[in-house]
């Protein structure tokens, strides 16, 4: 048959997230094409993000993560998906490949017109003895799942340890803590959870805390025997099950092999339209870098999220259709227990990096009214000074953190700046919001800070700068500052500071705080208004200090939260005074 006239031939390699959306998309475009999905793993299109609540005993059945098999792809999308075949070699010359059916041993060839490679990630294995133990699991695709839920099935383990605590490590420790099992979590940076700046870690670590985690950081494990796990200072902790959790890889040995260009990070380089530099060469997920629509740079942020978009705009591409990858803001969440954890765009280290002058503020803001039973959220937001450009945002909480990070991203992708935060019609009614949600209010403090001269300073900057540098005003009632306070800070409650205007020194920069912010904020107000010059307040005020004192090392978290007395224990102090 002559070439020109046969149909053309799509090959897919790798079948989850990214290589069945591409393959789904390009046959919904092009009913023509030979689609074919070589898969060496057995299960297909499943939700690897479901895999921690199907270990913990919240699903019970497994086919709910994994729905769709080689059969519905054929019936549905007239789709070939070939499970437990590998591709072991391409020639991007000749457009041909090399395939090993893994069942049979078998290898034989195939062609392409076009190949997508979707081939994703593995987990990195941390290279320690005993790793190789049966009570030692990776988690990423459903085999370990499986083997997981069959351990504890079988084995009936009673302690687990978690090695690493990004998200995945920490869905499990909620998991395997669901599941009944006495979980310790290792980590060797000073702080859990690298997916949130230091300054918001403690909040993470307090919720680990109270659900009865045990918690070691600065540590890695160094050996790992049957029932334990020895760290490096020696110590032991008990761990019939180990999870390792320490990272992953995009899986791009054979991309590298025939030739396709590796990014700075180790995942495959494409453009817009998921072109690799090989002529008809696609990637798409987590084996393929993303462009970051903040600064543009390329970064590795493998989600499953992205890998469905990016599959689908190869899907796309690959058949004529117009769709082109826009970037992403990295943009994720997770949750620990009660805890909401969300991040998105560049975090505080990231956007100095860049060399802005960049403005951070704690916003600490109850989800919905307290009569509800509203219970705050920290909102970490960083934005350019330059222009109010919003940068990144991260968010600890309990409800309500999903909407808040959705509609700050959202701000974020459409280039609205700080000041247009406070103008955005959000949905308000008690049971959902406050009157002024709390994405308002981070507004309502970054435009302050950028253009009414209402400067904040980060607790980890005040202490750094040590005692006396600036005149601390502690504006709280004195039960509160009696209980704990800033190191050094004088205690002038609100309603006595017009008073005390004569006593303060002018020439010396002040920084006021409460408990979260506000009346701090009021203080500035009144400083500023009376014409003092460098008036700053503590970003978060006396609960962000705190949790700063905690990343630092200096306080657990017990203590810091013994030290704070919230407004609601002194309300009637409060109120006589007026505020
Ligand atoms: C426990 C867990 C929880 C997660 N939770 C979330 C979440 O809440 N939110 C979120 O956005 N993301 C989450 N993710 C990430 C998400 O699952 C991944 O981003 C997504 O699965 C990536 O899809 P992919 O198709 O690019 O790659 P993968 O899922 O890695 O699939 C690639 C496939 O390619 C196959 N393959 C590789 N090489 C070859 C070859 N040479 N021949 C044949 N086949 C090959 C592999 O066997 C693999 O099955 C989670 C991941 C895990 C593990």
């Amino acid at each position: 048959m002559d070439a020109n006239a046969r149909p053309r031939r799509i090959v897919v390699i790798g079948a989850v997230a990214a290589g069945t959306s591409a393959a789904a998309k390009a046959r919904r475009n092009d009913e023509e094409a030979e689609i074919v999905l070589y898969e060496r793993d057995r299960h297909i299109s499943y939700s690897g993000c479901g895999m921690p609540y199907y270990i913990g005993g919240l699903l019970s059945d497994f086919k709910e993560i994994v729905p769709r098999d080689a059969a519905y792809f054929k019936k549905k999308y007239n789709v070939d998906v070939r499970i437990r075949h590998e591709v072991v070699s391409v020639d991007p010359e000749a457009y041909t490949l090399t395939v090993k059916n893994l069942e049979t041993g078998e290898t034989f060839g195939d062609r392409y017109d076009t190949l997508v490679l979707a081939t994703g990630a593995m987990p990195v294995i941390l290279p320690v003895p005993g790793v190789e133990g049966d009570h030692v699991f990776p988690l990423r695709n459903p085999t370990h799942a499986l083997g997981i839920r069959g351990f504890l099935e079988q084995r009936h383990p009673k302690s687990a340890v978690v090695i690493g605590s990004g998200f995945i490590g920490l869905e499990m420790v909620e998991n395997l803590a669901h599941a009944g099992l006495a979980v310790s979590l290792v980590e060797k940076l000073p702080h859990v959870c690298p997916f949130v700046d230091p300054d918001l870690s403690p909040y993470v670590l307090e919720a680990l805390e109270q659900h009865g985690v045990t918690v070691r950081t600065r540590l890695s494990a160094s050996a790992i025997r049957p029932g334990e796990v020895e760290l490096e200072d020696g110590s032991t902790l008990p761990g019939d099950l180990v999870i390792l959790a320490v990272g992953i890889r995009p899986e791009t040995g054979l991309a590298r092999a025939m030739g396709v260009a590796l990014g700075a990070n180790g995942a495959i380089q494409v453009d817009e339209s998921m072109r690799t530099n090989l002529p008809d060469v696609y990637a798409c997920g987590d084996c393929a870098e993303n462009v970051s629509i903040v600064d543009r740079r390329r970064f590795y942020r493998p989600l499953g999220s992205t890998a469905n978009k990016t599959g689908r705009i190869c899907g796309d591409v690959i058949t004529g259709g117009p769709l082109v990858h826009r970037g992403v803001a990295g943009t994720g969440i997770f949750r620990v227990f009660d805890r909401a954890v969300a991040a998105t765009g560049l975090n505080e280290r990231e956007a100095r990096a860049t060399g802005r002058d960049v403005v951070v503020s704690h916003n600490i803001k109850p989800d919905r009214p307290d009569y509800l039973g509203g219970r705050e959220m920290v909102i970490k937001t960083i934005a350019d000074r330059a222009d109010g450009t919003l940068l990144g945002v991260q968010i600890v909480g309990f409800e309500g953190v999903d909407k808040r990070i959705d509609v700050l991203v959202t701000a974020m992708t459409a280039g609205l700046k700080a000041a247009d935060l406070f103008h955005l019609d959000l949905a308000y009614a008690p049971p959902f919001a406050t009157t002024k949600d709390p994405v308002h209010y981070t507004g309502m403090i970054l435009e302050n800070a950028l253009s009414r001269g209402r400067e904040l300073l980060g607790g980890d900057q005040l202490a750094a700068a040590g005692e006396g540098v600036y005149t601390v005003v502690d504006t709280r009632v004195p039960a509160q500052y009696e209980a704990g306070h800033v190191p050094g800070a004088i205690n002038l409650p609100q309603e006595q500071v017009r008073e005390a205007l004569a006593g303060l020194d002018r020439n010396k920069p002040i920084v006021t705080y409460c408990n979260k912010g506000v009346t701090g904020n009021a203080v500035q107000n009144i400083l500023l208004n009376n014409g003092f010059k460098r008036v700053y307040t503590l970003s978060g005020g006396f609960r962000q200090f705190q949790s700063c004192r905690v990343a630092a090392g200096k306080l657990n978290c017990k203590d810091a939260a013994r030290r704070i007395v919230e407004d609601e224990a002194v309300r009637p102090a409060l109120q006589k005074d007026g505020r």
